[in-house]
């Protein structure tokens, strides 16, 4: 053989085995589908399939939907429908499958009630009976009643100043069973000639004179003034003074040299009480 054509003879063969290859790999050569619950695997050219459908996975019926496949959702049947209970004084009509409910309770029917425990204008009473319907003892509790009112009383006293003008106080009407306060209002005084005359003095005499209570009403106003008790009593229980306070200026100015029980005696006489004495003894370092 020459050259030329051994030559020519491997150009040809070299072809043969391309378009061979070529052909086989055509005719093996599918494009898949994916199989799914009603189909196999499928070739979406040649239709060739492989292997079987996948088949449904079916979830049951309930109440409300039908057999179901959660793949592909198609469904089959009729959903199963409630099964329901009717209802009953403490439940609303139920499906005793799902548990859905519809409407409401029925509630207790109670024809006569017996009081058990009366109410009051501050705490609920209490009643109690039997249902008809499910013989079950009920109770409920009873309103409040009102409160009763009383009449106005003083809450915070007028305070009168030196100069004798009334700043008013406060009356309160009460519940006369609870004592709650229902109404309250301000309230004020017109001064007689002598109330007013014992105001200006009592102011006098407690400036001048760091006096009690007392001592300053009976010894003082009463006896060496001449007013009546009423409206020296009147005059002292409406100043703006601090008993504690002029306790202290008592204690300051008289007890220099006063040993501690000799001042209590004396603070004693001159109108403090006990605990008016003992604050101002520490306030002057006792
Ligand atoms: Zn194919
Ligand atoms: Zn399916
Ligand atoms: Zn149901
Ligand atoms: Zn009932
Ligand atoms: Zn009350």
């Amino acid at each position: 053989m020459d050259k030329k054509k051994k030559r020519t003879i491997i150009i040809l063969s070299t072809l043969a085995v391309i378009v061979l290859s070529g052909i086989i790999f055509y005719t093996s050569y599918h494009k898949w589908n994916e199989a799914t619950c009603e189909t196999p695997k499928t070739c979406s050219i040649c239709k060739k399939t492989d292997g079987e459908p996948l088949g449904h996975k079916w979830v049951k019926a309930t109440c409300e939907t039908p057999k179901t496949c959660s793949v592909c959702k198609k469904t089959e049947g009729e959903p199963l429908g409630h099964k329901w209970e009717e209802a009953t004084c403490k439940t609303p009509r139920t499906c005793s499958v799902c548990k859905k409910t519809e409407g409401k309770p029925l509630g207790h029917e109670v024809s006569k009630w017996t009081t058990i425990k009366e109410s009051t204008c501050s705490k609920d009473g209490l009643k109690e009976g039997t249902c008809s319907r499910c013989k079950e003892t009920v109770s409920e509790s009873l309103d409040k009643v009102a409160h009763t009112t009383g009449d106005w009383e003083v809450k915070t006293n007028c305070v009168i100043s030196a100069q004798a003008v009334v700043t008013p106080g406060e009356e309160v009407q009460k519940c006369k069973s609870c004592g709650k306060e229902l109404n309250s209002r301000e309230y004020t005084i017109e001064l007689t000639t002598s109330q007013r005359n014992a105001i200006l003095k009592a102011y006098e005499r407690v400036n001048s004179w760091h006096c009690g209570r007392d001592y300053l009403i009976n010894e003082l106003l009463v006896s060496d003034d001449g007013y009546p008790i009423e409206d020296a009593t009147f005059a002292v229980d409406h100043m703006n003074v601090d008993w504690k306070e002029e306790a202290v200026k008592y204690a300051k100015e008289n007890g220099r040299g006063e040993s501690k029980n000799k001042l209590t005696e004396e603070m004693l006489y001159y109108g403090f009480n006990q605990e008016q004495i003992d604050k101002a003894l520490v306030a002057v370092g006792y």
